[in-house]
């Protein structure tokens, strides 16, 4: 009988033990070590910002951003329907609101096309999504922020070593943000990063992520409310470890999309990840599948799953989350391209540790 192929297994064959045993030996086990910063500096590096600010989650940076910008209650904030719920619940946290924008097709990002449409003269922000492995179309929305005077929220959570026109995801953003859970290119196990080149944002998110300490007043007196999303230095152990390895990471990922690319040519009624795109190329975060209908994406979802192989299905759009509906929220909006994503799209196993046998074996299921 053929082993379970888990959906995610993440790859942790470089210096992390060593780091790690470095953690214990030293003592150094809280966010006063020695590794966060250089972690934060060496990750900022390799984005090409000036400043990393690292935290306990990539929701945790989504929180920090948002609060860091200081939107006035009730400012506009647009994002895309289609996404994971962090960027909305922490627009919501800092009381602006969400104002969402339709997924392109090919994509699976926010359509660009129908952005300015959607903004009136509470709009202060755009936060883009890159979205499974390829970016935002970039250039249309950075020439609506300048031209509104808008704020860029990027939210790289998937894209560490992904680029758009050759520049670098986490770079476009006043503020964008990384998340280093297990399935991401690099891990911390839970972890997340901040990233910016004002300085004074910067101070303000480390003042964020550290309870609003004062970082030059008395100890303990507060002027305002923060988090500690503090991270480790165990964390950041893990973090350097991988980083050096995020080469080939990201060659592993692409291989991987590129052998599942292979193997499922010729699928009928079930779409395949866009290969690229005038900007980019797909770096396969996850392989995601979408099928005509949704009756057949759940009926190969169980298919697959009766033959021990994992799946995950795709996100659940923004106005459809019950939670926001009992809110009140986006009362009798439809999208129905990111509707259909959600409802027939679910992705292959993708981690990191997947092996060529196991590739093949899903490809096969499928295909039968
Ligand atoms: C993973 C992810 C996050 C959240 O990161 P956590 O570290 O799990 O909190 C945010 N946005 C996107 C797009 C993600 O994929």
């Amino acid at each position: 009988m053929q082993k379970p192929i888990p959906v995610n297994t993440p790859w942790l064959e470089g210096n992390e033990l060593k780091y790690l045993k470095e953690c214990i030996e030293t003592g150094w086990i809280s966010s006063e070590g020695p590794f966060i910063k250089t972690f934060e500096e060496k990750m900022a590096a390799y984005v090409g910002r000036n400043f990393g600010i690292a935290v306990s989650n990539g929701s945790a940076a989504l929180d920090i951003a948002l609060k860091a910008l200081n939107l006035e209650k009730g400012s506009e904030v647009i994002m895309p329907t289609f996404t994971i719920i962090s960027p909305a619940q922490s627009i919501l946290n800092v009381g602006a609101i969400p104002v969402l924008i339709e997924s392109d097709e090919t994509t699976w990002n926010m359509d660009v096309t129908q952005i300015e449409e959607k903004i009136t003269s509470k709009t202060k922000a755009i936060l883009v999504v890159h979205i499974y492995g390829l970016p935002v179309d970039m250039e249309p929305v950075l020439s609506l922020c300048k031209k509104y005077n808008l704020f860029l929220i990027e939210d790289a959570a998937e894209m560490h070593g992904q680029t758009y026109n050759k520049k670098p995801c986490g770079s476009f953003g006043d503020i964008s943000i990384f998340s280093f859970y297990p399935n991401k290119h690099i891990t911390t196990g839970e972890g997340g990063m901040i990233m910016c080149d004002n300085p004074q944002l910067a101070e303000r998110c480390k003042k964020l992520r550290n309870l609003a300490f004062e970082p030059n007043g008395r100890r303990f007196v507060h002027y305002e409310l923060g988090w500690n999303y503090r991270m480790t230095n165990m964390q950041a152990a893990l973090g350097l470890a991988q980083l050096e390895r995020i080469e080939e990471h990201i060659k592993k990922k692409r291989y991987i999309g590129k052998k599942y690319n292979e193997g499922l040519a010729g699928l009928k009624k079930i779409q395949l990840p866009h290969a690229k795109t005038a900007y980019a190329e797909n770096i396969y975060w996850v392989y995601g599948l979408v099928a005509e209908t949704e009756e057949l994406a759940n009926e190969t979802v169980k298919k697959l799953n009766d033959s021990k192989i994992g799946t995950r299905p795709f996100f659940w759009c923004m106005h459809e989350q019950p939670v926001f509906q009992k809110m009140g929220l986006f009362k009798n909006e439809k999208y129905p391209v990111a509707e259909k994503l959600a409802r027939n799209g679910f992705y292959l196993p993708s981690g990191l540790g997947l092996i060529d046998d196991e590739i093949e074996i899903v490809c096969n299921c499928l295909m039968k």
